[in-house]
């Protein structure tokens, strides 16, 4: 999957890069063929080749629409440059476009721009009502973008058109509005612009010395930075408010002055308008011939460019020169033209003007009758102007209500816009909070099931590990038992239950030492029961019972004598086994005096003991004794202790047999001071000498087993 997935990515990425390669060169390819184009249609504007400059900026449209690339910033400023050059037509059309373009690319901003360049145009063309409304969308646009500046020029338009509407107190309040704007930015060029047009309004409102005021502002406030088309418009105003004023040479000169400075620029309507004043100004002067030749140029190009208002101002300068000349026929006829012109443009005043031009004209010519019928109609145009000026005094109002409304609306808009984008926020936060808290959830989930998982185990090992404990426990007691009967069986005799010699070996050893060492604590205390006294005692003519009873008789008669010798022994004793009818006996804290004593009360016990063998009668049975003191002299080494002590009293036992059995003989000490006599048992254990004891007469009668020896 990685290798694929990284192949498909590098392929997606080189598939992109081609993409944007080709859109961007095929763009760019159009931008600079549009350019060229607009650089061309400049050059021609500037070289004063109107017609061909309209018709190529026509046709680069035609072409953007066909190819449908539509670089709407550059035809933009196309539309600027034709606009610039009073090219209103062809400029509306271009900036028709660059609207419908922006408003695809929903750029506001740039529409609204584009919206005040319409209504320039159109304002241009006296199309007030298509002007006045551009400036409202635009001056929507500029609500909801909060555009200050394009609010401002807005302003400025709105005002210039109302007040070539003749609206000139209702143009006031927008310019003074667009003005302050302009002034707190240090917009010279706008400001000035703004003081130029409310000069205007009061040079029309014939506050002269107001007006003047600020010409002269709107002049000083560029001065040294403002552009010619500026300046120049400045001067021409001026120049025309001298010659309201009367102050003709003044005039002709401020007239001149402005002329030439806009003759550096291409704005041919500001030129057509300043030639138009100056041709005024020589038909005041008295120079009228010189005035109409200037008025008639000026009203030429108004023809060409379609400029009604300037073609209707011109018309009317003419018509007075002619009254002025007296020339009352091509007066009229003048006159004439422009109402029928102005009644085309539905421009009342134009043609209020031009009636009362035609009134005076027919009154000069003495035709009463045709004067009266002017009259009439200029009665009546009044009326209608009145009522016009009413509906557009509450077309103006609808406007700023409708305005008003769509502000709220917007408000509306942005409230609920600001709404949503906090619900949106909202459910953003709760969508995260869900996760986060699913996610917790799963996590604490996770964390108690693997806990839960951990216990169960833990709980399933304890109680493994308890089972095992247990077995082994009882593995091991049953190791133990197991143990103990080994240790049972290996130590005592299954016969007779008694111990065998292996226990007697075992414990023999601390046994002597217990002894030897109390032995030397007291060595003169032959009271004391410290010794350890050894007896071996073995049943006589035995044989003859297995042989006379058999096997079993011979059996029952070893138990039933282990438990003689358990009665006549203590507790503390140790009874041993030796091997076959033969027991080994070794008393503790004893005393050697002891030992005949014992030796006979065994005897006694056993001859006296009957032995039921399951025969009717019991059997009745002896034993022979042979005893020491264990060991019989002070030995250290238990080996020879032991050896030295089993070797006396297997032979004294011999002894006891071949002296005629049912009887006892034993060493109970040795002796330090040899005898003069030694025995035979003092000769063959190398005794100094010993205390013998026996069962027999006297020591003398005692057959000791020498001849084995030999
Ligand atoms: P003595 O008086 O000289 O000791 O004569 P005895 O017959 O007792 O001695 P001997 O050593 O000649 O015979 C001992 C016999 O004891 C031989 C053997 O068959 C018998 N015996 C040894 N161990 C057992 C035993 O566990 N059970 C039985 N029934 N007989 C045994
Ligand atoms: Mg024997
Ligand atoms: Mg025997």
């Amino acid at each position: 999957m990685g290798r694929g997935g990284l192949n498909t990515a590098r392929v997606l990425v080189c598939a992109l890069m081609i993409a944007v390669y080709l859109t961007s060169s095929k763009s760019v390819k159009a931008f600079e063929l549009f350019h060229t184009e607009v650089r061309q249609i400049e050059n021609l504007l500037n070289t004063k080749k109107y017609a061909e400059a309209d018709s190529t900026a026509l046709l680069l449209l035609e072409q953007a629409l066909q190819q449908q690339e539509m670089p709407a910033d550059t035809f933009s400023s196309l539309g600027q440059l034709l606009q610039d050059a009073s090219r209103f037509e062809v400029a509306k059309a271009i900036f028709n476009a660059a609207l419908e373009r922006y408003t695809l690319e929903g750029r506001l901003n740039q529409m609204g721009v584009t919206l005040l360049q319409l209504a320039t145009s159109e304002r241009h063309l006296s199309n007030y009502t298509n002007a006045v409304t551009y400036v409202r969308r635009a001056m929507s646009i500029a609500q909801i973008e909060r555009d200050d500046l394009l609010k401002a020029r807005l302003n400025l338009e709105l005002g210039i058109i109302q007040q070539e509407q003749g609206e000139i107190e209702a143009a006031l309040e927008p310019l003074k509005n667009a003005l302050r704007y302009f002034r707190e930015n240090n917009m010279a060029n706008e400001m000035s612009l703004s003081l130029l047009r409310i000069g205007e309004i009061y040079s029309l409102l014939n506050q002269s010395t107001l007006a003047h005021t600020y010409y002269q502002d709107a002049f000083d406030s560029i001065q040294s930075t403002g552009t010619p088309k500026l300046l120049g418009s400045i001067k021409t105003r001026m120049g025309e408010l001298s010659l309201k004023s009367g102050a003709i040479k003044q005039a002709i000169q401020t007239i001149n002055e402005g002329l030439t400075l806009l003759l550096s620029t291409n704005d041919v309507g500001a030129i057509a308008q300043a030639k138009m004043l100056m041709g005024k100004a020589f038909v005041e002067s008295g120079e009228v011939a010189k005035g109409r030749a200037l008025l008639q140029e000026a009203m030429q190009f108004a023809s060409s460019s379609g400029q009604t208002k300037l073609m209707k101002e011109g018309r009317l300068a003419l018509a007075q020169a002619y009254m002025k000349e007296q020339d009352f026929e091509l007066a009229l006829t003048e006159a004439r033209t422009g109402t029928i012109d102005a009644r085309k443009n539905r421009d009342i005043r134009g043609q209020l003007s031009f009636l009362s031009l035609q009134l005076s004209a027919f009154v000069s010519l003495g035709e009463f009758k045709k004067a009266l019928d002017v009259q009439s109609v200029i009665q009546q145009l009044r009326e209608v102007l009145l009522d016009s000026e009413n509906k557009s005094a509450i077309e103006g109002l609808q406007a700023e209500i409708e305005l008003v409304r769509q502000s709220r609306t917007l408000e509306k808009l942005e409230e609920s816009k600001q709404l949503v984008l906090a619900q949106a926020e909202r459910e953003n936060l709760q969508t995260t909070l869900f996760w986060s808290v699913s996610l917790a959830a799963l996590l604490l989930t996770f964390l108690v099931w693997s806990r839960y998982k951990q216990r169960q185990q833990t709980i399933i090992l304890r109680r493994e590990v308890r089972q095992q404990t247990l077995t082994l426990q009882e593995k091991n007691q049953e190791l133990e038992r197991a143990y103990k009967t080994l240790e049972e069986v290996s130590l005592r005799d299954p016969l007779t239950g008694l111990y065998n010699r292996h226990y007697l070996e075992s414990q023999l050893p601390g046994e002597i030492r217990r002894s030897q060492f109390s032995a030397k604590q007291n060595p003169n205390n032959n009271k004391s029961k410290q010794d350890l006294l050894c007896l071996l005692i073995d049943i006589d003519h035995f044989k003859r019972i297995n042989d006379d009873y058999g096997h079993i008789a011979g059996d029952k008669v070893l138990s039933a004598f282990a438990g003689v010798l358990k009665e006549v022994f203590r507790q503390t004793d140790l009874i041993i086994r030796w091997g076959g009818e033969e027991f080994l006996v070794v008393c503790r804290q004893s005393n050697r005096e002891e030992l005949p004593e014992l030796a006979e009360r065994c005897r006694e016990m056993v001859a006296r003991t009957s032995f039921d063998i399951g025969l009717e009668e019991p059997i009745y049975i002896t034993c022979s004794i042979g005893f020491s003191l264990l060991p019989p002299d002070k030995e250290d080494d238990f080996d020879t202790a032991w050896k030295r002590t089993f070797a006396v009293v297997d032979y004294a036992l011999y002894a006891t047999k071949l002296s005629g059995r049912n009887g006892w003989v034993g060493v109970i000490e040795t002796l330090e001071t040899p005898r003069a006599h030694p025995t035979l048992l003092d000769t063959k254990f190398d005794f100094p000498g010993s205390r013998v004891a026996t069962s027999f007469n006297n020591v003398a009668s005692i057959q000791w087993p020498d001849t084995l020896d030999k």
